[in-house]
């Protein structure tokens, strides 16, 4: 059975501790870009935890501290545009400023699976939460309006996530099964697991077959610049 948890944090890799709650409520109306930052990304922030005091998970922040630039450079944005926070709570979650919140939890869970770990670190990136401050259009979205909105965004996270795990060579079946796994019913801001694994396996497989194209007509290009290439630099 699944108990939603109301005070609970959107944009997040599970969708079942998600609400509208705050949508609506504020009748000063405020830009649309605002709105959508407030539910997606304005929940109560988790607790942070020092890192140093859990080295059981050390190697998997350093595997998320090592991909973020390549994957925030994918996305156009800075490795600067985003910092990484442990976390209790979330299994991962972004706010407006663009911390990612990572769940210890998640990572010891999730050890030998570092395509998990970076499916989610992509899917959190992918939300890009800075650029929803270029919405200023003025105009109060009703709660049908922002679920459409919030779907929308989850899409576009979990199409970057396909693309980024694509680029960096990594399967993303084990992520589309962890979507599926942690499932526990329907939720109006996000699809079914299944359509997401579905959106996500076509985002990799055009990504991959583009990769392997520009391989073919620019071999040196892809040594140069490949996340895998001798630089090790995207
Ligand atoms: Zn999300």
């Amino acid at each position: 059975m699944s108990t939603r948890i109301e005070s609970g944090i959107s944009t997040q890799l599970n969708p079942n501790t998600t609400n509208l709650s705050s949508a609506g409520q504020n009748q000063q109306i405020q830009s649309v870009g605002q709105q959508v930052q407030q539910v997606l990304f304005g929940k109560p922030k988790p607790v942070i935890l020092d890192p140093a005091k859990f080295p059981q998970v050390a190697e998997q922040l350093k595997l998320l501290r090592k991909y973020k630039k390549k994957i925030a450079n994918m996305a156009d944005d800075d490795e600067h545009d985003y910092e990484l926070a442990l976390t209790q709570s979330a299994i991962a979650m972004i706010d407006a400023q663009g911390t990612i919140y990572m769940g210890v939890e998640f990572l010891m869970a999730n050890k030998e699976n570092p395509e998990i770990i970076l499916g989610a670190l992509a899917h959190e990136i992918g939300h890009q939460p800075k650029r929803w401050k270029e919405y200023q259009q003025q105009h109060l979205l009703t709660k049908e309006e922002m679920q459409l909105i919030c779907r929308h965004e989850e899409t576009r996270a979990d199409l970057f996530a396909g693309s980024a795990l694509a680029e960096l060579g990594l399967s993303c079946e084990p992520m589309i099964q962890f979507l599926k796994d942690i499932e526990e019913g329907p939720h109006p801001e996000y699809f079914p697991a299944q359509t997401r694994g579905e959106v996500i396996r076509e985002a990799h497989q055009s990504r991959n077959y583009r990769a392997k194209n520009r391989r073919k007509i620019f071999p040196n290009f892809d040594r140069m610049t490949s996340v895998k290439g001798h630089l090790g630099e995207f």
